[in-house]
């Protein structure tokens, strides 16, 4: 009777070595191909179908809530981190490892650093993830907590910060126009954990200057985390340019289909945190995964992560389609009689139009190409433009935003409203203002659809 020793764990380990370093090899040749290969193919490989794969040329759902192990040798070695594991589906899946794979290969496309991604439930919860740890108390200087963040966020976001982390004792400071670096620069001390912007934000569609704000931060030791959700890596990818951390929210843009809530964090390797301990820091997102998700968890459903890998395939398509549809649609807005404004940071005239466009790009093409958000004012008030509103006849009335099919909502009404007319004033949200997210029908017929329900007015 043979008695299993350490050795056994041992040999899984050796065993395991093997497969990540050739795991490793084939990551770094995927690394060399293009964004549109990279999105389409990500990890997933002729060599993987076949070895239990059935041969199926598109990733599997992995269902199952756990993992079962040959022996207890394996289980140990496994457990204990010694060997990649998925034991249990709340810390880790295939299906989802598929998409956590191909998302931090395309955000750190073009980028002389590597990142690893981390899926979440959804976007709110990709965003506390990657907060919580820089917020903690017992990391050094536990005075003056706090975190420095562009005021335009999301409804979430500006609630999560404003009123979860005030509750936890962690501040935040609000940059009022964040295209200015020095307005971060002011409200920056020895207590600030990070700087946190949302790119383009919604529905201002602020930007900030990504290089010059990593800058600032990394020269006082502090990351800077990107939400990047309405550009997605197709058009923008804050890594190359400085950025610590990008968030998505890929129930938006990057799940155009509009079938899933979920949200991914993509962190920078050798992040610059004075912060955390440098193995923390070394990879930020293994040691998310690992430790503090494993704890709280905020886990992708594998349905959820089959759904998004689908979308990602085709996600630079849509968003060049998208966007040039959406430039389409402004500039009908610009000239018609019933509209007192429209904002899109790919007008010429938007104050922020060069800005963002030394950042927002079409990937591997580099024609500028600014996505599809925007807003427009309706000429008259809140009646004239509830007339309009009520008049669209394809164009969804809903509070969504980065869907294939396209979607208008009045802010001040729907995810203004808590705010109060003070609070709306202050965020430049007006009772006339429609906020509107393109989508990939042809512009012609959404023009129409828009064109009959200002006739109205
Ligand atoms: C929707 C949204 C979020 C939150 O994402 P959920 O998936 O809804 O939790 C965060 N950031 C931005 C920019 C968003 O639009």
């Amino acid at each position: 009777m043979t008695v299993m020793t350490a050795s056994g764990v041992q040999a899984y380990v050796e065993k395991a070595q093997k497969y990540m370093s050739e795991r490793q090899a084939h990551r770094d040749r995927v690394r060399d191909l293009r964004f549109d290969t990279i999105a389409v193919h990500g990890m997933y490989s002729a060599e993987e179908a076949f070895s239990g794969g059935q041969g199926g040329i598109i990733e599997p759902i992995f269902p199952s809530t756990s993992q079962a192990y040959r022996d207890s040798d394996e289980m140990e070695a496994a457990l204990s981190y010694q060997i990649p594991t998925w034991c249990y589906s709340r810390i880790h899946n295939p299906t989802v490892f598929y998409l956590e794979e191909t998302l931090a290969l395309l955000e750190a496309y073009g980028c002389e650093c590597d990142a690893t991604g981390l899926c979440t439930s959804s976007g709110m919860a990709a965003i506390k993830q990657a907060i919580e740890p820089l917020l903690a108390k017992q990391r050094s200087g536990t005075e003056n907590i706090n975190f420095v963040s562009a005021a335009q966020t999301y409804g979430g976001t500006f609630q999560l910060f404003n009123v979860r982390m005030a509750e936890r004792g962690a501040q935040v400071r609000w940059v009022r126009e964040p295209w200015k670096t020095e307005e971060w620069e002011n409200l920056i001390d020895e207590g600030t954990r990070f700087l946190y912007a949302e790119m383009p934000s919604n529905p201002q569609q602020a930007f900030a200057d990504i290089q010059a704000v990593a800058d600032l931060a990394h020269s006082h030791g502090i990351p800077f985390i990107v939400d990047a959700t309405i550009a997605t890596p197709a058009l923008m990818r804050p890594l190359a340019h400085g950025a610590d951390i990008v968030i998505h929210s890929l129930s938006k843009t990057a799940g155009a289909g509009g079938c899933t809530i979920s949200g991914a964090i993509i962190a920078r390797h050798d992040m610059v945190s004075k912060h955390l301990d440098d193995e923390v820091k070394a990879d930020y997102g293994l040691w998310l995964k690992l430790w503090p998700f494993r704890d709280s968890g905020p886990a992708m459903s594998p349905a959820t992560a089959h759904i998004i890998l689908g979308e990602v395939r085709t996600l630079r398509l849509k968003m060049e389609q998208m966007s040039r549809n959406t430039l389409t649609v402004a500039h009908f807005l610009a000239d018609h009689p019933r509209v007192e404004r429209v904002d899109y940071l790919g007008l010429d005239d938007h104050p922020l139009h060069d800005l963002a466009g030394r950042y927002m790009k079409v990937v591997d093409d580099g024609s500028p190409s600014f996505g599809h958000l925007m807003s427009f004012n309706v000429a008259g008030g809140a009646a004239e433009t509830r007339v309009f509103f009520d008049g669209l006849k394809r164009t969804w009335r809903a509070t969504d935003l980065g869907r294939i099919k396209t979607v208008a909502t009045i802010p001040a009404i729907s995810t203004h409203q808590q705010q109060g007319e003070e609070g709306r004033e202050l965020a430049g949200i007006p009772a006339n203002m429609v906020r509107l997210c393109v989508g990939a029908e042809h512009a012609e017929d959404t023009i129409a659809d828009i064109d009959q329900a200002l006739a109205l007015v």
